[in-house]
């Protein structure tokens, strides 16, 4: 009998791993009837990868990850660091701005990721040391590097500084990525990858899409543990209840989409689409603010050595060395506007602290070019995401909001002039020729804002749509733990809880913030 019991508890202990523990590619395999789960959490990038791993890690857990996009397993482009910027419509929601008042009502493209690991499956990579590789000549005759690290010396306003993540990220640095053996290492790969999706108590359901969280029944307090999920391809509707909590991390732009489409926001915005408020939190998708920034050219005396992309490839392939095993080049610059700067007068400096940079520069060499990529780390400019109906399929209205904020043009003007007196340092004598522009100490400054308005792109590090705020305060859409205020059983975990865009690329940031949820989370159950 003992024997017999034994094999019992051994074959459901068997089927409840192979029921939980599964990577599901449509909501047809996902049998939620006979399924709960302790935690539910939507989106599948980096802060909804990162809490899935830890909390699934506690076997006491069952936990169920939920993606709109497909896998990023076998995608090459997704996996060849320097493809970054290539993946297509399949993994990206495809978003276009609103038409953008400061930027002349140019629309933006604005690629965010809809696959497993989300932006981290195609973003910049910024991040983790890497040894730059081997030495490699990647421009030809003269190395820009080289030139760098010279002019740093010799810089007053731009020193060398071995360690951006030193917590004084000021300076010429070397570029830090999450790639790993010469691939990329998105949230999909570093916290969901080796053993955790084999975990039997974690289920990552595939191309399907949260449309509402809804809120319980049988409570007296607004309580909300249940959301409504689609399946891309079948259209087919169901509900998935957590029986702990519902954690919503679908990004900036998607956290705030799916609040409002859930009637939690305002409630008069909410009432001109026809969204029945079910919670009045006026600041949901409100306070976005991001990074961007505008392309600066200088001629110069150089030579570009093509790449022969076929061989590269294969290369690749093959070992996970040669050209492709890096996206952005080797060095990046953060600098101060200098404090006596006449903006400062106008306007109060937003940096946080002395050691915050307010102009980040990204250099590339073309050969006979050389393009500084100037973006603005301290913007003022402040953007919304809003509904347009209550379909909960349509797309978000997205306002970035760029340029919106004088202090922005201003700052823009100075960041131009610290690049300018970068390139006129001694080293690059006889390297770079000429200051191509725009350059604001020449053009009227009306003409230089044009140029600014027409080239202004986006970063990407858009956050603060469902922003976290202090204990007791009215604003914001989160309490110091990342609940919703005012739910009980509903916590956001994204770059949208983010306040204000961090001095810089936003990743890490997101991380950390994931790794202090899931600790707050397994701390109140
Ligand atoms: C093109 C690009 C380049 C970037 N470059 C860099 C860089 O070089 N360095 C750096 O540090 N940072 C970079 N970033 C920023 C960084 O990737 C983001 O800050 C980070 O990924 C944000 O994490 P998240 O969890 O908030 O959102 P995401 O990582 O975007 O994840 C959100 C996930 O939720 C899913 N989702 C959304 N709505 C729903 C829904 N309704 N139902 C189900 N799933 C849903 C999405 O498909 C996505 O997978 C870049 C971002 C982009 C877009």
């Amino acid at each position: 009998m003992g024997k017999l019991t034994g094999t019992l508890v051994g074959l459901i202990a068997l089927s409840a791993s192979l029921v939980h523990g599964r990577v599901l590619e449509d909501l047809e395999q996902l049998d939620s009837a006979k399924q709960s789960y302790d935690f539910v959490i939507v989106g599948g990038g980096i802060g909804g990868s990162t809490v899935a791993s830890r909390l699934s890690a506690n076997p006491r857990f069952n936990v169920l990850l939920i993606e709109a996009g497909p896998t990023n397993d076998g995608v090459t482009d997704i996996a060849v660091p320097a493809f970054f910027g290539r993946i297509n419509s399949t993994y990206s929601w495809g978003h276009v701005t609103t038409p953008q008042i400061g930027l002349n009502n140019r629309s933006l493209p604005y690629n965010q990721a809809r696959v497993l690991g989300g932006s981290s499956s195609h973003n910049g990579m910024n991040e983790k040391l890497v040894p730059p590789p081997g030495g490699r000549n990647a421009s030809g005759q003269y190395d820009p590097r080289f030139h760098a690290i010279k002019n740093a010396e010799q810089s007053e306003e731009i020193k060398f500084n071995l360690d951006v993540n030193s917590g004084k990220p000021s300076g010429l640095v070397w570029v830090q990525s999450t790639i790993g053996n010469g691939e990329r290492c998105s949230a999909a790969v570093g916290v969901l990858g080796g053993q955790v999706k084999e975990r039997p108590n974690l289920t990552i359901l595939l191309n399907t899409q949260a449309t509402r969280v809804l809120p319980s029944k049988k409570s007296r307090q607004l309580e909300i543990r249940t959301v409504e999920i689609v399946s891309i391809s079948s259209g087919k509707k169901t509900t998935v209840t957590a029986k702990k909590e519902l954690i919503v991390s679908a990004g900036a732009f998607g956290t705030p989409h799916l609040l409002l489409n859930s009637g939690i926001g305002d409630r008069k915005e909410l009432e001109d689409v026809k969204v029945k408020s079910i919670h009045h939190l006026p600041d949901v998708g409100k306070g976005l603010s991001d990074h961007f920034g505008f392309q600066l050219s200088l001629s110069a005396n150089g030579v570009v050595r093509p790449v022969d992309t076929v061989a590269a490839l294969a290369e690749w392939q093959t070992n996970r060395t040669g050209p492709l095993t890096e996206a952005l080049g080797h060095q990046l610059m953060f600098a101060r506007i200098p404090p006596d700067a006449p903006l400062f007068k106008e306007h109060r400096d937003p940096a946080a602290g002395a050691n915050s940079p307010h102009i980040e520069i990204i250099p590339f060499s073309l050969g006979t070019q050389v393009l500084a990529y100037v973006g603005l780390l301290t913007p003022k400019s402040r953007g919304t995401v809003k509904i347009a109906s209550n379909n909960p399929l349509d797309k978000p209205l997205i306002d970035l909001g760029y340029l919106t904020h004088p202090f922005d043009l201003l700052a823009f003007k100075e960041g131009a002039r610290i690049a300018k007196r970068w390139y006129e340092g001694p080293p690059y004598e006889g390297y770079i020729t000429g200051f191509l522009g725009p350059d604001p100490d020449t053009l009227p400054e009306k003409e230089f804002d044009d140029a600014l308005k027409a080239g202004a792109a986006t970063w990407w590090h858009p956050v603060g749509t469902a922003s976290i705020s202090p204990k007791g305060a009215k604003h914001g859409v989160l309490d110091p733990e990342l609940k919703v205020k005012g739910v009980k059983g509903l916590r956001v975990v994204d770059a949208s809880a983010i306040p204000y865009v961090p001095t810089a690329h936003t990743q890490a940031a997101v991380y950390v913030l994931a790794e202090r949820a899931s600790d707050l989370i397994k701390a109140s159950w």
